[in-house]
């Protein structure tokens, strides 16, 4: 808490008495801090690909590359040091514009086992060539929740493909798909590498990543967990990371159950 004084005076500049101003500044103090490193990661995370597109491109204009077999693959590096630039601002623009209630939410019904589905076969490949086994029994019943489909595909995708790339070949995938009492749940787990316990608390984290090296080897931007996080808040639902260092995580995304019962739905069809 920080205590200030100054003295109050009325209109004749008479002195009248004493304003006291307490401050509870820890949490600004806090907020503040959390600003400083966002702006500090952001520029790193940047500049990092732009020096590597920096120093290739100049190779190459100074005429030090003649194997076109080489100058191949300086471009490659070229393109894909762009391309993770250009995920990392697309990614920071969704954030941005979630932290400031920008984005325009679809209100629709979601058939869960439908797009659980779909991601996984989206995944598939890259499953199937890290020779994964992956195990999901769907549900008999149709489950719905409510709300912009892409996001949530988006969320369910990103779940997937962390526990596809934290986790060595021949490892196991499992997923299932249950109601609980108010809520649907999808769980995603793994047997990789898992999360050190003194990491935890902080995957959620903008840019934060165990390993950086391992994550920016895989294309990660460190913001995927974050942002599903948000996504899963603004639709009424939550996201919980279990994790044990070289034993596997486990994720467990929560969603309201739509409204309406299912009969209810088969008869008047899927539309709000
Ligand atoms: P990234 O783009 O680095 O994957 P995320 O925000 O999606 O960023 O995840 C943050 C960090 O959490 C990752 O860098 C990784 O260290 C850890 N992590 C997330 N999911 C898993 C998982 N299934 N197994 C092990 N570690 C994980």
């Amino acid at each position: 808490i920080r205590a200030s004084y100054a003295p109050y005076r009325n209109e004749e500049e008479e002195m009248e008495g004493l304003i006291f101003l307490l401050q509870d500044i820890t949490e600004h103090e806090k907020l503040e801090t959390i600003r400083k490193e966002f702006v500090a990661n952001v520029s790193h995370e940047l500049k990092t690909p732009l020096t590597t597109i920096k120093s290739y491109t100049e190779t190459m204009l100074e005429g030090g590359v003649d194997d076109p077999e080489m100058q191949q693959q300086f471009l490659s590096v070229i393109d894909s040091e762009a391309d993770r630039m250009a995920r990392l601002v697309r990614d920071l623009l969704q954030l941005s514009n979630m932290d400031f209630q920008q984005t325009k939410w679809e209100q629709q019904p979601i058939h869960l086992s439908e797009l659980t589905q779909k991601t996984l076969t989206t995944m598939e490949h890259t499953i199937k060539s890290k020779n994964q086994q992956l195990v999901y029994q769907p549900p008999e019943e149709m489950i719905l929740t409510n709300g912009d489909e892409d996001a949530i595909e988006q969320v369910i995708l990103n779940i997937l493909s962390n526990a596809i790339k934290y986790t060595p070949e021949e490892g196991e995938i499992r997923v299932y798909l249950q109601k609980e009492n108010e809520s649907a749940a999808l769980t995603i787990q793994d047997n990789g590498i898992g999360i050190p316990s003194q990491d935890l608390p902080r995957v959620f984290e903008r840019f934060y990543r165990v390993d950086k090296a391992r994550s920016r080897e895989q294309g990660g931007t460190g913001l995927g967990l974050s942002i599903a996080q948000q996504i899963m808040e603004a639709h009424g639902g939550t996201l919980h990371l279990y994790s044990r260092e070289d034993k596997g995580t486990r994720v467990i995304m929560r969603f309201p159950l739509r409204g309406k019962d299912v009969e209810t739905i088969l008869e008047t069809g899927l539309e709000t």
